[in-house]
């Protein structure tokens, strides 16, 4: 993950800051926070720079100063009344040196005892300044007890205690929690602003704008992704699936060979690919992002309604999907990707190849 989620203001969320910033001066600030919108737009980093900003006792209306004791601890992730709450997966993957590693496969999930621990936590006495700030990312990945139990915090907040949900799923969440909090949304900046930006950072690919293309604008969302080299197993999803579709490949083959990307990937990949043949297809346009283009022929626009029926059909499958395989540690990748893919045969009206061949 890139150097920006642990606590930066990045430049496309200015507007975002003032608000709150605003409110924080006048004494108005809401206890409960909701910030919502896609994935890798920095979220969280924006989270934990607003927590520092109410943490420092020398913040101004650019910002936290950065040099105080407050700022300082919440730097180094040890400031007493800052709670950072994520999901084992999320934690080892933003702070690997934290020796946090488990056996088990990490859970994607917000532990019960997590949230309990929050509660605690906002109901405790500050230590410091008096203002004690909790963030809770996702804060989908909270199951309904503990969403329940988050409730009482803002049904009663205890004085000068923030609570800041994460989300890029709010719909998710429990309607009462939604309700009780004040919303505020996210976007990615526009596409030349996201270049200009990538061309600044460290890491950034040579082919920046497939990656801006495949993280679907999300310039921290890029960034992984060319740390991950997604290009190269996006491209093998691709070449997997339009083996499928050209009957040269079994489902089951095509499912072995794309097993190594992760269900997740696998199914992101194909719903950016899908959403672009929904445009293409609607819009009468072409399919810019590499890799994708065969795929335009097996699903042409002159095939009409019926066409964009069965994609539609196929877009729902993968939301399906990558629902499922978000909640779940265990989902059987190698099925749901069999699955998938003998859907896409259906989509593009292509036989699939018959079990019997290469088998
Ligand atoms: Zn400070």
């Amino acid at each position: 993950m890139s150097n920006h989620t642990p606590s930066t203001l990045l430049p496309w969320q200015h507007s975002q800051f003032k608000r709150l910033q605003m409110l924080a001066s006048n004494d108005r600030l809401a206890h409960g926070w909701l910030f919502s919108g896609k994935p890798g737009i920095g979220k969280l980093g924006f989270a934990r720079h607003f927590a520092r900003f109410l943490l420092c006792r020398h913040s101004d209306a650019n910002g936290p100063c950065g040099r105080c004791q407050d700022c300082q601890l919440h730097a180094a992730r040890s400031h007493p009344d800052s709670l950072l709450v994520l999901p084992e997966a999320l934690q080892q993957q933003l702070f690997p040196d934290d020796n946090t590693k488990t056996k088990e496969k990490p859970s994607r999930q917000l532990k019960i005892e997590q949230i309990r621990d929050a509660i605690e936590f906002a109901q405790s006495t500050a230590q410091r300044g008096g203002t004690k700030v909790i963030v809770i990312n996702p804060a989908e990945a909270m199951n309904i007890n503990s969403a329940n139990a988050l409730l009482k915090i803002l049904e009663e907040p205890p004085a000068r205690t923030f609570l800041l949900l994460v989300s890029e799923q709010p719909g998710l969440l429990l309607a009462t929690l939604r309700s009780r909090c004040q919303q505020l949304g996210f976007t990615a900046p526009p596409t030349n602003e996201a270049l200009q930006w990538l061309q600044t950072q460290p890491g950034c690919p040579t082919d920046a704008e497939f990656y801006l293309q495949l993280a679907e604008g999300a310039p921290l969302h890029a960034l992984k992704l060319a740390a991950d080299k997604a290009g190269v197993g996006f491209r093998q999803l691709w070449q997997s699936i339009l083996g499928v579709c050209s009957g040269d490949m079994t489902p089951v083959q095509a499912a072995k060979a794309c097993e190594g990307l992760g269900i997740l990937n696998a199914v992101n990949y194909q719903l950016i690919g899908v959403a672009g043949l929904l445009v293409s297809n609607q819009t009468g346009t072409t399919l810019t992002l590499d890799g994708l283009q065969p795929l335009q022929a097996l699903c042409p626009p002159s095939a009409g309604i019926g066409m964009i029926r069965r994609l539609h059909g196929l877009h729902r499958s993968l939301v399906q999907a990558r629902i499922t395989a978000l909640a779940t540690n265990n989902a059987n990748a190698l099925l749901m990707l069999e699955s998938l893919f003998a859907d896409w045969a259906t989509v593009t009206a292509v036989k699939p190849a018959r079990r019997s061949q290469g088998l």
